[in-house]
């Protein structure tokens, strides 16, 4: 079915959903040091960190920036090569000058604080949606559902949906995203969905003998 003509999601199958993805949380939810926090510049660094990159690959990073340069003004105060020179085992030197480029804007125009704002974060060099989304639900507790290709590909194969090539920019897998995510602690549940787009609804070779979706997923049952 094209997502051009998707009808509205039936909201048993999307209650169903959740509850079993939320029980398979409680066993396979992810530990990072950026996941006990709410501080909004440790969020803002672990978002910029994580894209293009694998959360194990990003760990021991975000622990150096964080220790080299504890607070916002710490990092605004760096070097652009000092901080290249940190994530470069990360490659994607654009990245260090738009995480810099971004610390400066943050102290002039927005006094030293990281916005709560997804409108505002979107002005900072190198935060796109997903990470403005992300910044404003893991650090502001706001109810924003976040769409990535993990997120996009479960949510295609559940729902029995196709959405456009580059799901990213998916007007409407976006707002599936939405519409499936609850109302509370959706910062968890967008994490507990890149978990699971890691761990079971793989890219290739999904695990779905061990899926806890696999009774009511729409892929499987056309396969
Ligand atoms: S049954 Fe397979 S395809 Fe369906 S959601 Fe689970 S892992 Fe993904």
């Amino acid at each position: 079915m094209s997502a051009k003509t998707l009808p509205p999601l039936d909201t048993q199958q999307v209650l169903w959903f959740r509850r079993q993805l939320r029980s398979w949380s409680k066993q396979h939810f992810r530990d990072f040091p950026w996941r006990k926090t709410t501080d909004p510049y440790k969020i803002f660094i672990a978002e910029f960190l994580l894209q293009k990159t694998a959360a194990a690959t990003a760990a021991p990073i975000y622990e150096i920036l964080l220790d080299r340069y504890p607070t916002l003004a710490d990092l605004s105060a760096a070097r652009v090569e000092e901080i290249a020179e940190i994530m470069d085992p990360l490659g994607l030197f654009f990245r260090s000058q738009r995480l810099y480029d971004s610390a400066q804007q943050l102290q002039t125009q927005f006094g030293g604080q990281i916005p709560s704002s997804e409108t505002e974060l979107l002005q900072l060099p190198g935060v796109g949606i997903y990470t403005a989304r992300s910044i404003c639900t893991n650090a502001f507790g706001q109810t924003k559902a976040v769409l990535d290709t993990n997120v996009a590909r479960i949510i295609e194969r559940f729902f029995g949906v196709r959405g456009e090539r580059v799901k990213s920019r998916c007007k409407i897998l976006w707002g599936l995203a939405q519409q499936i995510a609850p109302q509370k602690e959706t910062s968890r549940w967008n994490l507990t969905l890149l978990d699971f787009g890691a761990g079971v609804c793989t890219a290739q070779k999904p695990r779905c003998d061990e899926c806890p979706l696999r009774k009511r997923c729409q892929s499987l049952r056309s396969n």
